[in-house]
């Protein structure tokens, strides 16, 4: 059965039968690895290691980055009204909301499962940056479906929504960066 090994060095954890001869982090050879007891369950982590939330937030940065593109393309007149852009830019409106939704919840699950408590001062910043992203993807959503704004009106709206929306991104994957590797009693 695969067992826990932790570098004496640099204090990489791994999961294997055996420990390596050498350690894939820090590069010292030798009996470097001694066991290690994770306080996370092995239930825990098999969770954790499936990444869920982090896949999840692929999606609406995915819809802003078309949304961005799309409107910057069509402001400078490269690409026209009624056009496979246009679809493709109310599409991408249409579903951020919900991905947000999906992004965020998968979010607070992970949360759940490796922090004792989430409402500390990164959480809680996490979660307000979520929050706004949010609000904002509904904003546009709602400029889309119930205001008639003209079609290069529409376009600068999208545009200012979806570059502040890769800012509020750029922060929350900043942030979620450090937290990944944290994982705590479980
Ligand atoms: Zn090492």
């Amino acid at each position: 059965m695969k067992k826990l090994y932790r570098c004496r060095v640099c204090g990489y954890v791994l999961e294997k039968n055996e420990p390596p001869g050498t350690c894939p982090a820090c590069g010292v050879k030798g009996k470097v690895f001694e066991e290690y007891e994770s306080p996370v369950s092995r239930k825990r982590r098999k969770i954790l290691d499936l990444h869920v939330h982090q896949i999840m937030v692929n999606l609406p940065v995915a819809f802003v980055a078309s949304m961005t593109l799309i409107s910057f393309l069509r402001i400078i007149g490269i690409v026209r009204e009624q056009s496979v852009f246009m679809g493709m830019l109310r599409a991408s409106v249409f579903f951020l909301p919900f991905s947000v939704i999906l992004a965020a919840s998968a979010g607070i699950f992970d949360g759940k499962l490796r922090f004792k408590r989430i409402a500390t001062p990164h959480l809680k910043k996490k979660l307000m940056l979520a929050g706004s992203f949010f609000i904002i993807s509904v904003s546009i959503f709602v400029i889309q479906y119930f205001l008639d704004l003209d079609p290069s009106t529409y376009n600068i709206a999208a545009l200012v929504h979806s570059v502040v929306l890769l800012g509020i991104a750029g922060i929350l994957g900043l942030i979620g960066g450090k937290l990944i590797e944290s994982k705590v009693r479980g």
